[in-house]
């Protein structure tokens, strides 16, 4: 039996080599199991010496694989170069900061051997992060599982280990804009969740700023809901509404009582509030139309440069 492990790798030439020691650290329960290693380093553009890091391992390992891009493409894209990659009846991914511990793989292993098709993990604290950023991850997690009738857990970390059906199922889902975490609720299969405490990175810094974080959040909602698209629909209608019930108050009002409305800065701040929610709308709809031109025009998801 073959087991893949992919890590995505972006300017992470400190972590490439505490990672592949600190995974062979889990060699005997490898033997014990029978399981033939495969670890397939993605090098995701990374400016730093990550590439050179890799090959240095093939050269002394030839289990280590490196799948390097022409530019940076995004962790989605490394995921899934990785996948298609593979070779293993089981595939594993992790991070390289070494956030996802290795450790924990003996673990994930004894529940696929109890039968479950994939095994993920999620974090119980969110210690050692901005407090501003917990409280925007919690409130997208509760918005998008309101939204989304895929299953997207809090917490949940990018650490799963897969039966190769999973990541065949998840390959063929081929679309541009890949929200891995609402991917693999999607995909469904039986998944057992393991929790542990936050690990901090081991060298380096997080390759995601607040604004990406926000960036993603919306790919996650466009890609996983179309609630928003009905919600503008129905503030449209509640605005008919409104207008059409004041409309009949103002001729009445002028009718019986001669008392024509005065006013024009009212006037003004209805058309503002107005025009806003409209542009609100449009721009609603100018995210699915953005996506959907990305996803029509069925560009490569990634390109690779060089391959060991
Ligand atoms: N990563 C990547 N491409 C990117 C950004 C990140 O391959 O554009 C990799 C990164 O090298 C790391 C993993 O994705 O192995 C998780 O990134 P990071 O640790 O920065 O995210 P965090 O753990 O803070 O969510
Ligand atoms: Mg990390």
């Amino acid at each position: 039996m073959l087991m893949s492990v992919i890590v995505p790798c972006y300017n992470e030439e400190e972590n490439v080599p505490v990672f592949y020691e600190e995974l062979l650290k889990n060699t005997p329960f490898f033997e014990a199991e029978g399981l033939e290693l495969e670890i397939i380093y993605i090098d995701d553009g990374s400016k730093d010496d990550t590439a050179a890091q890799v090959r240095r391992l093939h050269e002394r390992d030839p289990r280590v694989h490196l799948v390097s891009f022409s530019r940076n493409f995004g962790k989605e894209a490394g995921i899934y170069a990785g996948f298609q990659k593979s070779k293993g009846d089981y595939v594993v991914m992790m991070d390289a900061d070494l956030q996802d511990p290795p450790s924990l793989l003996p673990e994930m292993f004894s529940y696929i051997k109890q039968g479950y098709d994939s095994v993920a993990t999620r974090r119980v604290s969110r210690k050692g992060e901005p407090p501003i950023r917990s409280f925007f991850a919690r409130m997208f997690y509760k918005l998008m599982n309101k939204i989304s009738k895929t299953e997207i857990v809090d917490g949940a970390r990018d650490y799963r280990l897969m039966t190769r059906q999973v990541v065949d199922s998840i390959l063929s889902m081929c679309e541009y804009n890949r929200f891995t975490k609402g991917i693999f609720g999607w995909v469904g299969f039986e998944t057992k969740w393991l929790e542990y405490e936050n690990v901090e990175r081991a060298h380096g810094e997080t390759k995601w700023s607040f604004w990406k974080l926000f960036l993603y959040s919306l790919d996650g909602i466009t890609a996983f809901s179309t609630v928003p698209l009905a919600i503008s629909s129905i503030m449209g209608v509640v605005f008919c509404f409104v207008a059409f019930v004041v409309i009949l108050a103002l001729i009445v009002k002028n009718l019986i009582y001669h008392d024509p409305v005065a006013g024009w800065p009212s006037l003004v701040c209805i058309i503002l509030l107005v025009s806003g929610i409209q542009l609100f709308c449009v721009g609603i709809l100018g995210q699915y139309l953005s996506k959907t031109y990305l996803e029509v025009k069925r560009r490569p998801i990634y390109l690779v440069k060089e391959e060991l």
